[in-house]
Order: C-alpha cells, then sequence, then structure tokens
C-alpha cells in the first residue's frame, strides 16, 4: 500500500502583478477582479482535494509570484477560510511575497493574525531611477513604508530581495543601496544579478545595442554585497542568500536529526532565519505546487502545472489535474541534481546528510568530479564532506553541473510543454 501523501513544504503561485517588469520571465498577467476571484476559487479547491488525499499540514507555506500581496482582503480571507477547514492554519514558516506597493498597514495586520510569519519583499533598489528602468511599480519612499508597516504589525522576520548589474547602475549605487537597507536590520537579504531572460524587454534592448553587461563589474558587486553583509552581521548560506542569527545565537540545529529534506531543519552554520522553505529546495526535499505554472517534486516525480489562469482554474473547476506536464527521474539522476542544488548552500553537502537525503555516496558517485573542483580551487573537502570556496560560489551552477546525470527519465508526459525547471528559490 502507498505511504500517505506528505506536504512538507507548499509553493502557491499566484500568477497577477500590477505590470510586467521589464526583466520578468515568471509566468504571470495583470490583475483582473474576476480571474483573481475565480483563481482565488480554484486555490480552495485544490487545498480541500488535497486534504480529501490525506495530505497533512505542510510545515512551510510560501506564497509566490506574481505579486500575492496584490490580492486584496477579502481574497486573502477566502484563502485563509480554506487553510482553516483544511487545519492547516498555523505552519511552521509561512513565507508571502509583497511588492512595496502593495503593503498597507491593514493588509500586513490580516496576513501577520492569520499566521503568515515571513515577508518576502521585491525590493530590488532603492534608486527611483533603476526601479523606473526596471519597470517596477513602487517606489524607494514605498520600500521603507511598507518595511515600517510590516514591522508595526508584528513582522519580525523579514527577507529584502535585491538586484545588482541592473543596466546604468554604478558601484555607488549599488553600495548605497546596500547601505541604506542594510541599517534597517530586515532578518533576511536576497541579491540576485538581472538575468536577461529571452523574450524580456529588457532582453530585446540588450539584443539592440541599449545597453552593455559589465561581468567584471557585477562581480565585483557581489564581492562588495558579501562583505557588506558579513559586516552587518549577516551569515551567508546560499550563493543569493544571507540570513541573520536569532539573538540567542542558537542555529535552529536541534531539529537536525530529523535529517535533511524534512522541511524544518537547517544543518549546522546555516542561521536561524534562513529561508527554511528553500533550504528544503536545495537539500532535495519534496514540495507541493499549486498554481498556474508552479513547479512540484513529490516521491521521484517532477511536475508542472499548466502556465494559464484560465486553464488552471478550468482543469480545477472540473475536477481535472491542472499539471501539463511530469516527469519522473532515476534516483541517480534525480541524486545527481540534489548534489548540484545543495552545493549552492554554503555549508555543502556533509556526507553522512547526503547520503540520507539520496541513498549514494558523493564519494562514491562523483569523487573526480570533486577532486578536479578541488584543483580548481572551486571547492575544498574533507573527513565530514564537500563545499564550494568563495570562488566556487560565484560559479555555483557550472560547479553544480558536474554532477549532474542526464539520461532519459523513466517518464515523461508531455514534453512539448516543458519549460526548463527554475531552482524556484525565491
Ligand atoms: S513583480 Fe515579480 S513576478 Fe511580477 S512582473 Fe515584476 S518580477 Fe515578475
Amino acid at each position: 500500500m502507498d505511504s500517505p501523501p506528505t506536504a512538507t513544504s507548499l509553493y502557491v503561485h499566484v500568477p497577477f502583478c500590477a505590470q510586467k517588469c521589464e526583466y520578468c520571465a515568471f509566468y504571470s498577467t495583470t490583475a483582473d477582479g474576476e480571474l483573481v476571484n475565480r483563481y482565488v476559487d480554484a486555490l480552495t479547491l485544490e487545498v480541500g482535494r488535497l486534504v480529501t488525499k490525506g495530505y497533512s499540514r505542510p510545515q512551510t507555506v510560501f506564497f509566490g509570484g506574481g505579486t500575492p500581496s496584490l490580492l486584496n482582503l477579502r481574497q486573502w480571507e477566502r484563502v485563509f477560510a480554506a487553510f482553516d477547514r483544511a487545519g492547516w492554519l498555523g505552519a511552521a514558516e509561512w513565507t508571502i511575497e509583497c511588492n512595496p506597493a502593495t503593503v498597507s498597514v491593514e493588509k500586513a495586520r490580516v496576513l501577520r493574525a492569520h499566521g503568515v510569519n515571513r515577508v518576502s519583499m521585491g525590493v530590488q533598489s532603492v534608486d527611483d531611477e533603476l526601479l523606473d528602468r526596471l519597470g517596477r511599480v513602487h517606489s524607494r519612499d514605498m520600500v521603507f513604508r511598507s518595511f515600517d508597516a510590516l514591522r508595526g504589525a508584528g513582522f519580525n522576520s523579514i527577507n529584502m530581495d535585491l538586484m545588482f548589474g541592473i543596466p546604468g547602475q554604478s558601484m555607488d549605487t549599488w553600495r548605497n543601496t546596500l547601505r541604506e537597507i542594510l541599517a534597517l536590520g530586515s532578518e533576511h537579504l536576497s541579491c540576485y544579478e538581472v538575468i536577461y531572460e529571452e523574450d524580456t524587454p529588457l532582453f530585446e534592448k540588450l539584443k539592440a545595442g541599449r545597453f552593455e553587461v559589465d561581468d567584471d563589474l557585477s562581480s565585483e558587486m557581489f564581492e562588495a554585497l558579501v562583505d557588506a553583509a558579513a559586516t552587518a552581521g549577516y551569515t551567508q548560506y546560499e550563493v543569493a542568500n544571507f540570513g541573520r542569527w536569532s539573538r540567542a545565537g542558537t542555529s535552529g540545529a536541534s531539529t537536525a536529526d530529523t535529517g535533511p529534506g524534512t522541511g524544518l531543519e537547517i544543518p549546522p552554520g546555516v542561521p536561524t532565519f534562513a529561508c527554511r522553505h528553500n533550504v528544503n529546495y536545495w537539500q532535495g526535499g519534496d514540495y507541493v505546487a499549486l498554481g498556474p505554472s508552479a513547479s512540484g517534486f513529490e516521491k521521484g516525480v517532477r511536475y508542472r502545472n499548466v502556465a494559464s489562469t484560465q486553464a488552471y482554474c478550468e482543469a480545477v473547476e472540473k475536477e481535472q489535474s491542472p499539471r501539463d506536464w511530469s516527469e519522473s527521474l532515476s534516483a541517480l539522476a534525480r541524486a545527481g541534481e540534489i548534489a548540484a542544488f545543495g552545493l549552492r548552500m554554503n555549508v555543502g553537502w556533509r556526507w553522512k546528510d547526503f547520503f540520507r537525503a539520496t541513498g549514494f555516496d558523493l564519494r562514491d558517485q562523483w569523487e573526480s568530479e570533486m577532486l578536479a573542483l578541488v584543483a580548481k580551487g572551486w571547492a575544498t573537502l574533507d573527513a565530514d564532506g564537500f563545499r564550494l570556496t568563495r570562488q566556487g560560489l560565484r560559479f555555483a551552477d557550472d560547479a553544480g553541473s558536474e554532477f549532474l546525470r542526464p539520461e532519459a527519465p523513466l517518464y515523461t508526459a508531455n514534453p512539448s510543454s516543458y519549460v526548463a525547471a527554475s531552482w524556484q528559490s525565491r
């Protein structure tokens, strides 16, 4: 008999934005009231169905997008009511992504009152000219106002998302953004270099020669970030993620004996305010996905929901699966992926944790790859495990690709609609 389904982590994609940012390749559309209501109905139906299938309350919940904070209070109340009926309120970590233009004091209070305990704010920059260039709807003033509203509502775990390598961004502007944001004292920082995704307006402008990419400057910005975050008391625990420690200085590793992949525990050396939801991704844990275009991974099967809000709603309303693609990987191929994801974390892999997560020993399967990375100065290994160096972390995707074991999946459904799985680390 099959073991009951688990829902260690739940990702919910909210596919609406006030307008499309210049660089964005995530699936989202502008919000149309009727469609948003239909989407909320579909979401609540899906939650109910997961409960009927035996899913228990997830330990981490992450509403990403899109712009989840675009849902109005009535729509949030319906989402919370569905979670309440499911017995899913009270997840240990519940994150909602917010755009600074859509955070009000009242909304922040309602979210907090229903158990949302972490907010990830899409700041990107505090320079109005750069925000405008990125097509963001918010201004620098809104960043500070929203931050105060969240603190006033009782949020003591806030992530600030920043971007560097923005066309026209100078080192001075970047240092200024870092200085102002670090001074706020949020518990977490995520900082990503601008990526030029095909089919985005920013990519078209790059192709048209409207600006040039300066990789050296981006590298310097990354180095400045790592140094400034460390000086401000943050610990880098993943290539792009930095967290603070709780006042007690504990690592949160007290639950580590449950092993990686169970969602809540974090390995020693990872700060208390690390995003446990994302740590679960990087450590190869299962996660359920709801909403159009959301990707999930459960019991060896990777899947993606259809990237259309109408099609998603229609499928759910007809009690059909909204998945438009799924793939089952062999255990070794999946272990290679998990190795690559996990190496994005500064602590890398302890031999025993990797074995517990995958059933494979890194030293048996990937010895030559690890030694080659050590010889390049990109990694170190010792009696406990293997990790990337500061230099290696800068090239974590290249280093991680050495561990992939491309092979035919055990099965693939609807391969034509597959869009390369993103790291989904947001
Ligand atoms: S707010 Fe986020 S999801 Fe929406 S368009 Fe901008 S980057 Fe994309």
